[in-house]
Order: structure tokens, then C-alpha cells, then sequence
């Protein structure tokens, strides 16, 4: 294959595109993407005789701020036929010589595509029994799953993704259950921000009763909710109201101060920022908190009105990664634009 395939939030693409041509380019490969504004994907393209996979391997997934899935995929089939879309799609897989353990037929995530829905239903019964009966589905294939990306009726791209480097979420989205006591939406983006940065079996260790936190620009709580929910005491600091119910518990103290010069009575474990400012104003406050170990752990968002989200990203990243490396902090950064996330990034760092 020479060709690789993202998914990412639509209206993103040249942003995915603009980070995939820098970091692919700085590992020394040459290619483009392939993106149309609204389409919720980019395919990038490889130059020369270079095998997709090698790069594939060297971009984790998880390194990845715009992307939701990545995937190793074979040319577009286009104009398939109503009559039978299924023969072009097997002898494809067959001609690939690669063999599956399953399928998932997917759509980008924008509003046209919902019509596809019922089409990629009626097709799969049909196409896993033909790709078991050619040996092309087995129950062996160390984890490979085939992608059917079907960006219309009659134009679909056949991709693979491999077990380590890919999103197991079908279309790369977290869905999650809003919690109906929570005070507002924004909560489930603290919480998908913890299931894409610490790993399950690791919550009981890093998120447990007892902990302390603080949230910046809490108000009206959905973020202290999830601090809440985990049993630990919070401080809320935001001048407008926080939600009866969650000041009821008696876990969270809250401040009428300014999230931007607060500082905290003693070293606490989380530190959340949900403020809408200038990304490098947050970069600056999330320093201070990191060189001075008010935290351990820090998850906070990055707001990206502008239009070249990308180089802004980049930027703060690189000046938060110099900054705790110049005064002697060692922590790990990651950074992704989560489902739940909007016109804005979230970044997670941890301590050494
Ligand atoms: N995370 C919250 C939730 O889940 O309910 C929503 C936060 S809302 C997007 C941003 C909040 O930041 C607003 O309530 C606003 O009052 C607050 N804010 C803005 N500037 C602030 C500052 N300098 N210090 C503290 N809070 C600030």
C-alpha cells in the first residue's frame, strides 16, 4: 500500500493535513494529503516506491493531535455498480494478499454520510461470508482489521489498522453516556480526555477518593463533576455560579478568583483548565503550576479560534516541552483533539 487514511473532526482536515505533511516530512518522507474541506478525513500519499506501512508505524496514532483513526489503505474504488458492489471489494482484498481477523465498515463523521447507513448494514453479512469462504476473514490474522471507509454510495476505500496503533472505537469516537446530574456537556470531555490518557487499569491509582484537584473556569461544574465523581476534594475557581448539587457533596471549595494567578495552598494531585483564553496565556499559567509541582497531573484545553490551528498547536506544545525541559521538569505531553472537543485541542502532562 501506498497510501495512508485518517478520520478526523470535520472541518479539521486541513489542520490533520498540515500536521501530517510536518511530521511526515520531518521523519524524512516525502508525500501529500488528500483532503476536502467537510469531509472528516485525509488521505496521505506517498511518493516514489515507499511502503505506507514503515511510515504507518513511525506516526503512532496517540502522537497524532488531529487525528481519530489511522490506517494503512489501498487505492479508492470508485463508480462501484448498484448491482454489485461486492466483486470489485473482495477482488481487492484478495489481490492485497492480507488477510483479517474482522470488518468494519465505516463513514466520515459528517451529516451526508448518516445516509449510508442502511447500505453498509445490508453489505455486511454478505461480505464477511464471502471473505471467510476465500480465507481472506479467519478467526487468526494477529489482530488485523479491515476498514471499509465508504465516503458515498459508490466510492469506498478498503484500509487496515493494526492492534497498538489504532483507535478500537468504531470510527475513532468515544461515545459516552451523558450523566444527567452533571451541570453541563463539557463534562464528557474530562472524562473521554481520561479514558484516551490514562489507561484503564491505571484509574484506580491516578483518579481515587481522597485526591485533590483544582479546576480553572469551573463554573457552572461539569468538569468538578467528574472530579466529584472520583471522590476528590476541588477547588472550583471561576467567578460565575457553580451548580447546588455539586457544592452540596462538600468535596468543592469555591473561589470568585482569577484562574490565571490563583495559586493553591499546597501541592495537589490534578490540575484542569477549562478557560477560554490566548492558548499561550493557558501555556504560561499550565508552566508555572508544573515548574513549581503544584500538580502532578495536568489536563487542560487549548482554544483554537485562528486558522492555522496546527502551527499554533505546535507551538505551544514545543514551548511547554523547552520550558519543563529548561527548568529541569521531566513529564510526559500529549495532546489530541478528543470527540467531545470543539474548536479546541486538550493536552495531558504527567509528572515524572
Ligand atoms: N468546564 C466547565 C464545565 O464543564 O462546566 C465549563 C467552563 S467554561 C467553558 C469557561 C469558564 O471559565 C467560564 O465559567 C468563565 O467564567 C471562566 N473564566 C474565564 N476567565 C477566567 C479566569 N481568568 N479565571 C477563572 N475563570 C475564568
Amino acid at each position: 500500500p501506498r497510501e495512508l487514511l485518517f478520520y478526523c473532526r470535520a472541518g479539521f482536515e486541513r489542520d490533520l493535513s498540515a500536521e501530517l505533511q510536518d511530521k511526515a516530512a520531518a521523519l524524512g518522507w516525502a508525500g501529500y494529503p488528500v483532503a476536502e474541506a467537510g469531509d472528516a478525513h485525509v488521505r496521505f500519499v506517498m511518493l516514489d516506491e515507499q511502503p505506507a506501512n514503515a511510515l504507518h508505524r513511525q506516526l503512532p496514532l496517540e502522537a497524532l493531535v488531529f487525528a481519530r483513526q489511522s490506517l494503512v489503505a489501498l487505492p479508492v474504488l470508485e463508480a462501484l455498480s448498484r448491482e454489485d458492489r461486492l466483486t470489485p471489494i473482495i477482488e481487492q482484498v484478495m489481490a492485497s494478499g492480507w488477510s483479517f481477523e474482522s470488518l468494519w465498515q465505516e463513514t466520515p463523521d459528517s451529516n451526508e454520510a448518516k445516509a449510508l447507513a442502511a447500505l453498509t448494514k445490508a453489505l455486511q453479512r454478505p461480505l464477511e461470508g464471502a471473505l471467510r469462504k476465500r480465507g481472506a476473514l479467519r478467526r487468526k490474522a494477529q489482530g488485523r482489521r479491515l476498514h471499509l471507509f465508504w465516503s458515498a454510495g459508490d466510492r469506498v476505500q478498503l484500509a487496515m489498522s493494526f492492534p497498538g496503533n489504532r483507535s478500537e472505537q468504531p470510527g475513532g469516537i468515544r461515545r459516552l453516556r451523558f450523566p444527567r446530574e452533571a451541570p453541563s456537556r463539557s463534562t464528557l470531555k474530562l472524562e473521554e480526555a481520561w479514558h484516551v490518557f490514562v489507561p484503564r487499569d491505571e484509574w484506580p491509582a491516578r483518579l481515587h477518593e481522597g485526591m485533590q484537584a483544582a479546576d480553572l473556569g469551573a463554573a457552572p461544574g461539569g468538569w468538578t463533576y467528574q472530579l466529584v465523581r472520583r471522590g476528590m476534594h476541588t477547588y472550583a475557581i471561576d467567578n460565575g455560579p457553580m451548580d447546588r448539587d455539586l457544592m452540596a457533596t462538600g468535596l468543592v471549595e469555591h473561589l470568585r478568583e482569577d484562574g490565571f494567578t490563583w495559586e493553591p495552598p499546597y501541592r495537589l494531585d490534578w490540575l484542569v483548565c477549562d478557560i477560554v483564553d490566548k492558548p499561550m496565556r493557558v501555556i504560561d499559567m499550565v508552566e508555572r503550576w508544573l515548574i513549581r509541582r503544584w500538580c502532578h497531573e495536568a489536563v487542560f484545553n487549548l482554544k483554537l479560534p485562528m486558522k492555522q490551528r496546527w502551527a499554533e498547536v505546535k507551538r505551544c506544545l514545543s514551548r511547554l516541552a523547552a520550558s519543563l525541559e529548561r527548568a529541569g521538569v521531566r513529564a510526559e505531553i500529549a495532546c489530541k483533539q478528543l470527540y467531545h472537543d470543539r474548536e479546541e485541542v486538550t493536552v495531558h502532562v504527567r509528572l515524572d
